[in-house]
């Protein structure tokens, strides 16, 4: 059996790194650290190395294409894939910035949305099947992603000419936040009824996403339908990718079992939000690292939003 992998983006510190130290509790793989910072990011490991806990780090900046297909070539050669991600990274102007509305909604949806997108479009097709409780022993013919010519790397167990994935992990979760949520609902009626369509696609939603920096740089995006939160946007695009993309997946790669949520881990105590937030970092990982670990054979939450475990209405 090959080694599993579990990659957590923008992990140096914060919620990233608290999800990072609960995989290395409940994961049985290697877990990578991964930061933008080398320096920062051996810091990290570091630090957890000091609570008995082993990790591994990647360089990975998300905002750096040579960097994602860097790292995305590192994983697929070392491990045939990646059997789960986390997209944690993510950037938010403090209220007191007095950085022009223009900068912040360029800057904010070219992290929070644009490189996240990006990430996905080089790590999708690494993700491995997830298996649908496969055991050792059983036998089934599983391996849709062979049809599809995608480079993944599958156990076979039992002989034969039937393959089974066993104890392979397909779980992809993308960091998002309530203020998506409320943003969504704060968006023009045209708006809110495409970020809800099914049949929305990357393209168009990520159209929507430039129509909204554009407009914002003229200062025309509340007459465009959009609210006044380039954060809330960002996250409300993300989610909406997280829906886009396990529709896909269930499309293109039926019998993978890869299941793909965007989740909220709550209002959380880091140098993004501050000190007075209610949860600490251990508690804001909760939910992302649940969805992590849904177990093989799960088949939900798939393409939802989370918050608290819980499926939230989008
Ligand atoms: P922090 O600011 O503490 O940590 C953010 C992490 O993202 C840092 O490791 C940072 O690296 C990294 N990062 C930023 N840009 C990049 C990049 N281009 N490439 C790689 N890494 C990058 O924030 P939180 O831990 O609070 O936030 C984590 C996630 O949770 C974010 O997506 C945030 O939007 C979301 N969230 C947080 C909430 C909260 O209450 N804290 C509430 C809802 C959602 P560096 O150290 O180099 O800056």
């Amino acid at each position: 059996m090959s080694i599993k992998v579990a990659v957590v983006t923008g992990s140096n510190k914060g919620i990233g790194l608290a999800i990072v130290r609960a995989l290395c509790k409940q994961y049985q793989g290697d877990v990578y650290i991964t930061a933008r910072d080398v320096g920062r990011g051996q810091e990290a490991v570091k630090s957890l190395a000091s609570e008995g806990l082993k990790t591994q780090f990647h360089q990975l900046d998300i905002n750096d294409q040579e960097s994602i297909t860097t790292a995305a070539a590192y994983f697929k050669e070392k491990y045939g894939g990646v059997d789960v991600l986390i997209n944690n990274a993510g950037i938010a102007f403090k209220a007191a910035d007095t950085a022009p509305f223009a900068v912040q909604a360029e800057v904010t949806l070219k992290t929070n949305f644009f490189a996240t997108r990006d990430m996905l479009t080089h790590f999708l097709p690494l993700i491995k099947a997830g298996g649908k409780g496969d055991f050792p022993g059983l036998r089934r013919t599983v391996c849709a992603c062979k049809q599809l010519q995608l480079s993944v790397n599958h156990e076979t167990v039992g002989g034969g000419t039937n393959q089974t994935v066993a104890g392979c992990h397909g779980r992809v979760v993308n960091v998002s936040s309530f203020v998506g949520a409320r943003t969504l609902n704060n968006c023009d009626a045209a708006l809110q009824q495409r970020f809800r369509s099914e049949d929305i696609t990357e393209e168009e939603l990520s159209g929507l996403m430039e129509q909204f920096v554009a407009q914002a740089k003229k200062g025309e995006h509340k007459k465009g339908g959009w609210p006044d939160s380039a954060y809330g946007t960002s996250k409300t695009g993300l989610t909406v990718l997280s829906m886009i993309h396990a529709r896909r997946l269930s499309k293109e790669r039926p019998s993978d079992g890869i299941l793909v949520n965007a989740c909220c881990p709550g209002w959380v105590r880091t140098d993004m939000a501050g000190d007075k937030a209610p949860k600490s970092p251990d508690e804001g990982a909760i939910t992302p690292v649940y969805l992590a670990l849904l177990p093989p054979g799960a088949t939900e939450p798939h393409g939802k939003f989370v918050s608290d475990k819980e499926v939230q209405p989008w």
